[in-house]
């Protein structure tokens, strides 16, 4: 397929990397010329406007930093511009609103779209691992599967236009906070007199067990290989963190949901980057606990 990628960062440099390999005819734009000239080492074909990779796609894959840039994207560059029938794709993490705002403009113009955030970091989408959580219709996401098969390991369909960002900022936050409680109590188990290892090999196998603890454990030396063994070095980085925390307290206050853990773990998080720990993994939280 011709497929234009828009946005070839950290994590849509591989992705775009992926399509090519997976025998795709990758049309790529981005704002920077060293992604622009990556993207070229990788075998896409490379363009100095969106509109130009647009011209002829068959679809469009973007990979934003915001919902801000992925909506002045769509609105000037794409829609309109990518051929009739063409299908879109967001993999950006942005808001709920603004992703349902612009797959509505897309779908007004005569194009399907769907939003689809992706669990997993720079390693994932290099190494076409990533999880894709998707919005949008049937039809949509059907087509939208094919083309992200070559970009990751699993392919869930969430509902409507959207949810794939509803899911993305639900499991954040559940994500956040389990890791701030889990920090907590290894911080507090050290202040009782207790061993982390003892602590690990009790809880992981009692119901205090839970995915940053056993997967992603925030303690060095104990648990599975995890940035905490490097340091904090890779992994997820903090601030990035603090983005989906902050759409996830948007979210949660345009819909009306109570989420007091949410918005605790958000200002926890908040003081953490703000003290210049943005770049270290999000597991780091343990340093300020
Ligand atoms: P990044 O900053 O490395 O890449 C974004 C790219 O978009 C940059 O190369 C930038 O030049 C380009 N860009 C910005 N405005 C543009 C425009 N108007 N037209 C064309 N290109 C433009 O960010 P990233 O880490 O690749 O993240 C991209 C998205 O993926 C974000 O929404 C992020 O939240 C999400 N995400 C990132 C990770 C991660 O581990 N890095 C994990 C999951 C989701």
């Amino acid at each position: 397929m011709k497929i234009a990628f828009i946005g070839l960062g950290n994590m849509g440099g591989g992705m775009a990397a992926n399509l090519v390999k997976a025998g795709h005819d990758v049309r790529a734009f981005d704002l920077s010329e060293d992604a622009l000239a990556a993207a070229k080492n990788n075998g896409c074909t490379t363009f100095t406007a969106a509109s130009e990779a647009c011209d002829g796609a068959e679809a469009v894959v973007s990979m934003l930093p915001n919902g801000e840039i992925v909506k002045s994207v769509y609105s000037n560059d794409v829609i309109g511009t990518a051929p009739e029938g063409a299908v879109f794709l967001d993999c950006s993490t942005i808001d709920v609103a603004t992703a349902r705002e612009v797959i509505e403009a897309a779908s007004g113009a005569g194009y399907e779209m769907v939003d689809a955030p992706v669990s997993g970091g720079i390693a994932a989408a290099n190494g076409g691992t990533l999880t894709f959580m998707v919005g949008g219709t049937t039809s949509a996401f059907a087509r939208a599967k094919q083309i992200l098969e070559a970009m990751g390991k699993a392919v869930i369909h969430a509902g409507d236009a959207g949810n794939g960002q509803a899911a993305k900022i639900c499991n954040n936050m559940l994500l956040a906070i389990h890791m701030i409680g889990t920090c907590e109590a290894f911080a507090m188990a050290e202040k009782l007199g207790l061993d982390a290892q003892t602590f690990f090999d009790i809880s992981s196998v009692s119901s205090g067990q839970n995915w940053s603890m056993t997967s992603y454990c925030p303690v060095p030396g104990v648990g599975p290989q995890s940035p905490s063994d490097n340091d904090y070095q890779g992994g997820f980085a903090t601030a990035l963190m603090l983005k989906d925390l902050r759409l996830a307290m948007e979210a949660a206050e345009t819909s009306d949901a109570a989420t007091p853990m949410g918005a605790r773990a958000a200002s926890i998080y908040e003081d953490f980057a703000g003290a210049g720990n943005g770049s270290l993994d999000f597991s780091a939280i343990i340093k300020m606990l």
